[in-house]
């Protein structure tokens, strides 16, 4: 890839933050693929396309890298799960065989798994030693008859944000718009049908099928989603929908951009964290597409769901009143996080902008008031101290945070792509409430805090001889 497309992906115009300094989209400097290079980024954005072959073509620890290491889920078919790479050895490199690996890898994945397509994945040693990744596909294509798309987001272009949107640009130029869908079924309710689509959605812990019964009940279908539980035909007809949502996801905008550019789609910005942002996130689709009857049964299902999600959570509510946060997640998930936990009733005392863009920031402050604390550092001092500063009574972070909290045996939870429990959705707000309460009530705690019987018998058999012989 030259420098200036990787130049003109780092400017999007889709993103009004785009030229500040936190903003997802800045520019790369040493070191920042430390938190996840451009390759890791663009495995991310697609790997969850469900019936692909994914192979990455380099040395075999760039695979192991980034293999499954997120719980997005799929229906139906593992293949996205199956690590498959070229892995090259410093023979092939030295010997010029690597464009011959891959290729004959490609013939693999196709005789033994017959993926829907097979998409290859460039990482620093194969951008460097310059194979002509696009060729190799080309000629495969041909060969095996399945489509083989090159995603050249090698690691040193940068962070893993641009890696997204490398992703997204390779969707955009091979795979969107190169099928067309099928004709709707007709809806059991007769009502009409409307196609949307979902960038940014990963399914993590199966969670979009909380929210995936409404759309049935509404009418909309999902075209095409990038790409919880996707497949690449969907894909390939994302430029049918009425309508994108852009999910948590600023690093995919540039796909939400061309779709609206070049098929006239129109895209929000939405969430499906909290019961607030999940009907703000129907609302939006429905009047969107403009149909004053879809509007009305999307009112009429809100008020229900509503209801049935403010009674079952009602019991959660009184446990985890008052309670303080300390969040400490990135970007969007930020702001939507917090307006999920002030829904609970509970306080953020403290949250982590280290990723989020001047808008995240500003929203961030609207939520939370003054008196709550940004925090960019993230480092386990500042997040302990901070904890005890603010008198928090969980620390809800990433997975990577397990063990600071562990240590400092506080109450902890996982919200990110680790995370086992699925949150999005009316249901799944009423599992993030089952989590915290479980977690901020738990006895161990109590149990770890106070000093082990053996070593409260020590002291108090200290205690006494100091007596005996004073
Ligand atoms: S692509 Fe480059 S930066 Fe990323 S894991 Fe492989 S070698 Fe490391």
């Amino acid at each position: 890839m030259k420098a200036s497309e990787i130049q003109a992906l780092l400017d999007e115009p889709a993103c009004r933050h785009n030229h500040k300094e936190k903003s997802g989209c800045a520019r790369p400097r040493p070191g920042a693929a430390a938190g996840g290079c451009a390759f890791d980024g663009a495995q991310i954005a697609l790997l969850p396309i469900a019936d692909v072959a994914h192979i990455v073509h380099g040395p075999i620890a760039c695979s192991g890298n980034s293999w499954d290491n997120r719980g997005a889920r799929a229906s139906g078919t593992a293949l996205y799960r199956i690590g498959m790479t070229t892995d090259l050895s410093e023979t092939d490199i030295v010997m010029g065989r690597s464009e011959k690996r891959l290729f004959h890898a490609i013939k693999q994945a196709v005789a033994h798994y017959h993926p829907a397509a097979v998409f290859v994945y460039a990482t620093c040693v194969t951008a460097l030693i310059g194979d002509d990744m696009e060729s190799v596909c080309k000629a495969a294509t041909a060969r095996w008859g399945v489509p083989v798309i090159p995603v050249d987001a090698a690691g040193f272009y940068g962070t893993k944000n641009l890696g997204n949107r490398l992703a997204g640009e390779a969707m955009f130029k091979y795979v969107i718009g190169t099928a067309e869908p099928q004709a709707a079924r007709a809806h059991p309710a007769r009502i009409p049908t409307y196609d949307v689509n979902l960038i940014g959605e990963y399914n993590i812990a199966g969670e979009f099928w909380n929210v995936a019964p409404l759309f049935d009940e509404l009418g909309l279908r999902i075209l095409g989603k990038l790409s919880g539980d996707a497949r690449f035909h969907e894909v390939q007809t994302m430029h049918r929908a009425r309508v994108t949502m852009v999910v948590c996801a600023k690093a995919l905008l540039n796909v939400a951009r061309k779709l609206q550019e070049d098929y006239d789609i129109p895209f929000f910005e939405g969430s499906f964290y909290g019961v607030q942002d999940t009907s703000n996130a129907l609302r939006d689709f429905a009047r969107m597409i403009g149909d004053a009857d879809l509007m009305a049964r999307t009112e009429s299902l809100i008020a229900r769901e509503e209801a049935k999600a403010n009674a079952a959570l009602q019991p959660w509510r009184e446990r985890l009143h008052g309670k303080r946060v300390l969040l400490y997640t990135g970007g969007v998930k930020s702001w939507s996080i917090v307006s999920a936990l002030q829904d609970l009733g509970m306080k953020v005392v403290a949250t982590g902008t280290k990723k989020s863009t001047q808008e995240d920031k500003a929203r961030i402050r609207e939520l939370m008031g003054d008196d709550a604390r940004m925090m960019d550092d993230g480092s386990p001092k500042a997040l302990l101290s901070t904890y005890h500063e603010y008198r928090a009574d969980i620390l809800i972070a990433g997975g990577r945070n397990l063990y600071t909290a562990l240590k400092a045996r506080i109450p902890f939870l996982d919200i990110n792509q680790e995370r086992e429990f699925a949150y999005a959705g009316y249901c799944g707000m009423e599992e993030l409430a089952r989590q915290l309460a479980l977690s901020i009530e738990s006895p161990v705690w109590q149990a770890v805090r106070t000093p082990a019987p053996w070593a409260r018998q020590n002291l108090v058999g200290a205690i006494l001889g100091v007596e005996a012989h004073g």
